[in-house]
């Protein structure tokens, strides 16, 4: 698609520089005891894996997981000699293209575990996986019976690859919810019986839980794209995208006449309408519009915040602008619609969603700017 400034609608920033500052203060915390990995899956959370995983490798990152093989070579291409760990296991059949690219998969049970350690059969050094246990996600992972037979009896045959013994917190971003403490005393006995193993518990609320749950390496993901680790606190990340959607028409509507599709909103005075060049097709969620029956997100704009007037259209959404000085808001004139003022984490609760939906959605329609905080770009072309 063509992503020149002068054919695009709206603008996507990422500022790399708050991507590694956030990854940065994650890293301090987890530090000394522990590393601080990076989680890059979903093309790194909507933000391009490969200039980022790249920026967070020359702020120190050595080791990162995705979900999928092809986001692991994506990974590989720009950092050589980084680990990379595939979260959705070995898929099966596979093991070739693991190795081919240095990839090391989370083996997620018995099965996949076989299918390694057939693979790794007489080779001088074994290729590096990792296991994971399921201590209350019921998701992937082996079971606790399961691999407390596998650490008893067989250790040995997995101890050559074995390079690190993983769980997943179900429940970290609600700090005092009694799964959390069950997972960690779970996971404390499990890596019992795999002595010498590093391991891994914490995403990014984990990391907030305290140390006991840092572990030898840490994995957070949304934290480091700016997303609120744990909802209910003020988020202490930095924004890393924001989103500039030009205005491409301004008009006034009449009180009692109704806006949009289904004119589901109705002026209740007269109005000044400003439509933008964006909608539900750049990830901007329908349930964020407003109706008469309810209030729909606020867009930034010449200092003031002004509501979504209507449904989010498919390439377009109205804002009421009625109460901002005309001269701030005109054809041309760019709103935010993401960003300092614009909340991921509030965009998101109006489309009954979550920030990690909202960023790994964004589309592919922006003029995709990457800033590294030198320059602050703001008009289009
Ligand atoms: C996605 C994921 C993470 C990162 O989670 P965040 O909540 O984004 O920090 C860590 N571990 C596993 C297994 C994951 O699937």
């Amino acid at each position: 698609m063509l992503s020149a400034p002068a054919f695009c609608g709206a603008k996507l920033t990422i500022h790399l520089d708050r991507v590694c500052a956030n990854w940065r203060k994650l890293a301090d915390m987890t530090a000394p005891k522990a590393r601080c990995a990076a989680v890059v899956k979903a093309d790194a959370y909507g933000t391009g894996a490969a200039i980022t995983a790249k920026a967070l490798y020359d702020a120190g990152a050595r080791t990162f997981f995705t979900a999928i093989p092809s986001e692991g070579i994506t990974v590989r291409e720009v950092c050589p000699d980084a680990e990379i760990y595939i979260l959705g296991g070995l898929f099966h059949g596979r093991a070739g293209t693991y190795e081919l690219h240095g990839l090391r998969p989370v083996l997620n049970s018995l099965e996949e575990i076989e299918e390694w350690r057939l693979f790794n059969l007489g080779r001088e050094t074994a290729l590096p996986a990792a296991i994971h246990i399921d201590t209350g996600m019921n998701r992937l992972g082996l079971t606790l019976d399961e691999a407390e037979e596998l650490g008893t009896k067989r250790f040995e045959d997995v101890k050559p690859f074995l390079s690190l013994l993983m769980t997943h917190l179900s429940c970290a971003d609600e700090p005092t919810h009694p799964l959390n403490a069950l997972q960690l005393e779970r996971f404390k006995k499990m890596r019992g019986f795999f002595p010498g193993v590093p391991a891994s518990m914490a995403n990014s609320a984990g990391v907030f839980l305290g140390e006991e749950y840092h572990m030898d390496i840490a994995r957070p993901g949304i934290a480091v794209y700016g997303g609120n680790p744990i909802p209910e606190r003020e988020n202490p990340m930095q924004a890393v995208a924001s989103i500039h959607a030009e205005v491409v028409q301004v008009r006034w509507v009449e009180e009692g006449h109704g806006i949009g599709y289904s004119a589901s909103l109705t002026a209740t005075k007269r109005s000044r309408i400003a439509v933008i060049s964006a909608g539900y097709a750049d990830g901007l969620h329908r349930l964020a519009g407003s109706s008469d029956e309810k209030d729909g997100a606020h867009f930034f704009v010449g200092g003031h915040f002004v509501p979504l007037a209507g449904r989010v259209s498919m390439d377009l959404i109205a804002l009421d602008v009625t109460h901002v000085p005309e001269d701030l808001v005109r054809r041309g004139t760019l709103v935010e619609v993401l960003g300092d003022n614009v909340l991921v984490d509030d965009l998101a609760k109006h489309a009954h969603t979550i920030s990690y939906e909202l960023l790994t959605g964004l589309g592919r329609r922006y003029h995709r700017v990457y800033s590294d905080g030198s320059n602050q770009p703001e008009a289009m072309a």
